[in-house]
């Protein structure tokens, strides 16, 4: 077995050896536990039949236990400084391919179609470079790959969005597009003080799993969208004053209609709203030509 990059006196040697200074704008805090990589890659269940896409590899601390349990790894990392760095530390990992790029750029079919052999579950397994973690979810939801897994680590306060129920301050737009077609929990909390530098909040690991069928039906993707953007908007205003806004004053009547047919009152929050509830309401809204 190779010596583990994650202790902290590995990842000094690492960050000496190639004269590394992180780059706080880049959201780099390494990981420097080796007990919480193992249980990251538990939590995805990561095994010989799996093909994974690391986000961010960092000097390839959770890297090295991906590639030691998947079949194939694909990380992909922003930082041109970082990409020497990871050759040397991943150099006796033949299964594991690092791609200079940025994700929310990145094309994922194209790149699982180069460097995967197709044949395995596709896996999402990362510690998130935190300012994007919001736009980075959106990303892996729409860019068409049934992942059959994600386990992600992000801050605390946006692991709460992604799990929480109506009725509830963190309930949002995020929880209802993630829950739309994942199962999500949180795996466990990591302190600030497992990386370096230690960042100004705690974390949780999130794991979401793929549903056999979405949680509601939703016949049009971009209007349902598009609804449950529009009813967030202002979270202190009644669903009405927001679907008003989204669709116009001069179709408060068929608004009004599109209520009433999906049994949904209009003095409700839209916090209160489930996602069967938007779902409805959709198609509603496009029977009365909304
Ligand atoms: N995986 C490593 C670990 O656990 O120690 C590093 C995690 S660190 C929180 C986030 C990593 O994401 C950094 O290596 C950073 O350079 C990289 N990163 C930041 N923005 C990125 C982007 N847009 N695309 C790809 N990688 C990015």
């Amino acid at each position: 077995e190779q010596p583990r990059i994650a202790t902290p006196s590995e990842t000094s040697a690492i960050l000496k050896r190639h004269g590394f200074r992180f780059k706080k704008s880049l959201g780099q805090n390494f990981l420097t536990n080796p007990q919480i990589l193992t249980r990251i890659v538990a939590a995805g269940d990561v095994g010989p039949d799996d093909d994974v896409i690391e986000i961010g590899p960092g000097i390839g601390a959770l890297t090295q236990y991906l590639a030691e349990a998947a079949h194939q790894v694909l990380a992909l990392e922003i930082d041109p400084r970082l990409i020497p760095v990871l050759a040397d530390t991943l150099a006796g990992y033949p299964n594991t391919t690092v791609v200079e790029a940025d994700v929310l750029k990145a094309d994922l079919p194209t790149l699982i179609a180069d460097h995967f052999d197709g044949h395995h579950q596709l896996k999402v397994v990362a510690n998130l470079p935190y300012y994007i973690t919001t736009p980075i979810l959106m990303h892996l939801m729409q860019t068409g790959v049934a992942f059959e897994r994600l386990v992600v680590m992000m801050q605390k306060e946006v692991a709460a969005r992604l799990v929480a129920q109506p009725n509830s301050k963190d309930y949002g737009s995020l929880s209802i597009a993630i829950q739309q077609t994942m199962d999500v929990e949180i795996a466990f909390e990591v302190n600030r003080n497992a990386f370096v530098p230690a960042p100004n909040v705690d974390s949780a690991i999130i794991k979401l799993s793929r549903r056999q069928t979405p949680r509601a039906e939703v016949t049009d993707q971009a209007a349902f969208d598009r609804l449950v953007r529009g009813s967030f908007v202002s979270r202190r205003k009644t669903l009405w004053n927001n679907l008003v806004n989204l669709y116009g004053k001069d179709q408060k009547p068929l608004i009004q209609a599109a209520l009433d047919a999906s049994e949904i009152p209009a003095s409700s929050r839209a916090e209160q709203l489930s996602i069967s509830d938007f779902a409805t309401l959709t198609t509603n809204l496009s029977h009365q030509g909304l």
